[in-house]
């Protein structure tokens, strides 16, 4: 029989988008997020897009670290309706210092839209978290800015996605000239021309033309550029993908749009079309099977854990995706790891300075639930079901230091920071095999600062960081293990869980040791 409760779940589930955007610094994030939130009426605007070349700090920017440098450490979420749809954008850090937490985030969202800046394709940060989506298979939906400026030719731009990414494409729209000449899109599928006009550049104009021979076109374009177009639209028609759904929701193939973002140029067309091809909040895997949005009972999972939000109070917020059921203020769930129940009294869907207090939440909403040190980065919270959702991916640290304790009568709370900022997934810790030398593994430099600076403010303890030299880490598999095989150009440690680990300088010293080691495994993440 199909309750109240069921009609409701499957009517918010389906007006549901949650994504994540993903670039490399400088792409223009801030700005194309900034501009999605206008279209939303900007519910929830203050303070969420960072001012990070201006000289206030934007309300999320609650860490001094971040006040200092001007960036974002930490990924918060903004929400927004527009036409019926609710929207939650998970926002990642831009900064190249980026994080695992930029990583995990990726794991809440249901799809992805890459940003690429025209000019320069795509860039190192895309391509990593280009691949953390892949990994989900969640679709993949490019928005390739700037064009107000000379960049480069589209079809070289699609081939990299191609030959950089692996992934298909098919454009939703196609540029007509760029830089200077940049008149606006044609848009293949309604057939209709996106002007861009006047003297600023601003005012935007639709024409519903026949096709891209329609009189109309010629006479805006002017010959050189509409012939130009009438070319690369029937090379598209004739050599390009056809437009494939089951793949765009594969992430095999990614619906291109061109815009300018600064311009407010192609951003709506761009978001009406995401709103209608992204997927509603999917189900997440767990013990026992997939978990549908639409169960009534209440289920999800944190994928993210921030302390100190409020120095005054040292309290920290556990960041839970809702994967299924209703979530209302005060409910009791049961908290699987602890094996206990609690009451989520104070959630907040919105995490900066105001935080607003949340009485109701549905699936691919993000709650931040207060957290006086119970929960762990993938925790699993249920409501009548004793479930485990599957574990969230660590990814394999890049940047290794020694870490020592500068006052040895510090010891005891040099090790509890170092305990804690493991548990919630700061930092991976290795020690070395015989001296018992820490060394702590991250993907981005900045966590290594965000580290020095959190073990000073809440423990207490000034740490000693020392470089070192190594690249990759890989976790090494074998029948038997031989520390010696490991002492140039690599070093063999055990994590936290004492499983084997061998850091290497290069990839030159990653591929000898496989090719030395025929029967080991070195896998990229842990066992
Ligand atoms: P983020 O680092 O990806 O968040 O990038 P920002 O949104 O801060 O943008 C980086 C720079 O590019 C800023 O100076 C923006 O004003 C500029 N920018 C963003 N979008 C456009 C665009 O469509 N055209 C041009 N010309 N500049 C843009």
């Amino acid at each position: 029989m199909t309750t109240q409760l069921d009609k409701e779940l499957e009517a918010e589930v389906a007006k549901r988008r949650t994504f994540a955007i993903i670039s490399h610094p400088d792409a223009g994030k801030t700005t194309l997020t900034e501009k999605l939130l206008l279209f939303g009426g900007a519910i929830r605007l203050a303070g969420t897009v960072k001012g990070r070349k201006a000289s206030k700090h934007a309300t999320s920017d609650w860490m001094e670290i971040e006040k200092q440098r001007g960036i974002s450490v930490t990924s918060s979420v903004m929400q927004f309706d527009y036409e019926g749809h609710r929207v939650n954008i998970l926002d990642t850090p831009g900064h190249q210092d980026f994080s695992e937490d930029t990583y995990r985030t990726l794991t809440a969202a249901d799809s992805a839209v890459m940003l690429i800046d025209v000019a320069k394709g795509v860039e190192a940060q895309t391509k990593k978290l280009f691949q953390v989506c892949r990994l989900r298979g969640i679709p993949i939906f490019t928005f390739i800015n700037k064009l107000d400026r000379e960049g480069r030719d589209p079809f070289e731009l699609l081939e990299e996605l191609e030959e950089i990414l692996g992934i298909r494409s098919y454009p939703m729209n196609w540029p007509i000239g760029s830089g200077k000449q940049f008149c606006g899109v044609y848009d293949r599928g309604k057939s209709q021309l996106e002007l861009f006009q006047g003297d600023d550049h601003k005012h935007i104009e639709v024409r519903k033309v026949s096709g891209v021979d329609d009189p109309l076109v010629k006479s805006i374009a002017g010959d050189y550029l509409h012939s130009q177009l009438s070319q690369d639209i029937e090379l598209l028609d004739v050599a390009g993908d056809p437009f494939d759904m089951e793949k765009v929701l594969k992430g095999e193939l990614t619906p291109v749009f061109f815009g300018s973002a600064i311009n407010n140029f192609g951003v709506q067309t761009f978001l009406e079309n995401f709103l209608q091809l992204a997927p509603k909040p999917e189900p997440r895997n767990s013990n026992i099977g997939a978990i549908e949005p639409t169960k009534t009972n209440f289920s999800g999972y944190i994928f993210k854990i921030q302390a100190n939000m409020n120095p005054a109070h040292r309290d920290r917020v556990a960041f839970l995706r809702i994967v299924s059921g209703k979530f209302s203020r005060g409910m009791s769930v049961r908290h699987i790891r602890a094996g206990k129940d609690i009451k989520l009294s104070q959630p907040q869907q919105f995490l900066a300075q105001d935080r607003d207090i949340v009485e109701e939440a549905y699936p691919g909403d993000i709650i931040g639930l207060f957290d006086p040190g119970i929960f762990r980065i993938g925790d699993s919270l249920s409501q009548g079901m004793e479930i485990v959702f599957d574990d969230l991916p660590s990814f394999s640290p890049e940047l290794f230091s020694k870490v020592t304790v500068k006052n040895a009568l510090k010891h005891k709370p040099f090790q509890k920071g170092i305990d804690q900022l493991t548990e919630e997934g700061t930092i991976q810790v290795f020690t070395t095999i015989g001296f018992e030398d820490m060394i702590l593994g991250v993907v981005g430099q900045l966590q290594f600062e965000v580290l020095e600076h959190r073990m000073k403010n809440e423990y207490g303890v000034d740490i000693q960081l020392q470089r070192q030299n190594y690249q990759f880490a890989r976790w090494l598999v074998d029948d038997k293990i031989d520390p010696g095989k490991f002492r140039i150009n690599s070093q063999l440690v055990k994590d936290k869980k004492g499983n084997y680990v061998v850091l290497f300088e290069s990839e030159y010293a990653l591929r000898s040791a496989i090719d030395k080691n025929p029967t080991a495994k070195f896998l990229t993440n842990s066992p």
